[in-house]
């Protein structure tokens, strides 16, 4: 079976790939970093959250983001899942604590 390929491993295309795999299809992630930097992402690493690390609200009653987790959620999201075994407490925000995280 020919592969779908995906053109950027961040957070969507890690997602995407993710899904097509677990759905037994053939998927090929192309990232371009290290080999060419962006102006937002400091590592090397797929998936990357730029800037502070946090993936905003996640009350999904009142806010359009925490509905967007809860839809993930139940999609069975490997970003989501990532989130939420990293996540540590700040209200009703769920932050995602990276290697420049300055509470590390
Ligand atoms: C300064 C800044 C601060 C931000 N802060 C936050 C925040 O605190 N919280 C939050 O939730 N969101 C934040 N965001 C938004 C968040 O980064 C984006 O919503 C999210 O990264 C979008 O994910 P994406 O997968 O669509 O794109 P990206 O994460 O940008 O992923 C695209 C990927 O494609 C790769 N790529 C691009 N072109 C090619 C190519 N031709 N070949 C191969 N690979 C390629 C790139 O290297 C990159 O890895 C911020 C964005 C910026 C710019």
């Amino acid at each position: 079976m020919t592969p779908i390929h995906i053109i950027g491993g961040g957070l969507a295309g890690s997602e995407a790939a993710w899904q097509i795999a677990q759905a037994g299809l053939p998927v090929v992630l192309h990232e371009m970093r290290p080999v060419r930097k962006t102006d937002a992402h400091q590592t090397e690493g797929l998936a990357e959250l730029v800037c502070s690390n946090s993936f905003r609200s996640d009350d999904s009653e009142q806010n359009a983001v925490g509905l967007i987790h809860h839809e993930l959620r139940q999609l069975g999201s490997l970003i989501m899942s990532c989130a939420d075994a990293h996540q540590v407490p700040a209200a009703v925000h769920l932050p995602w604590i990276g290697t420049d995280s300055p509470t590390l």
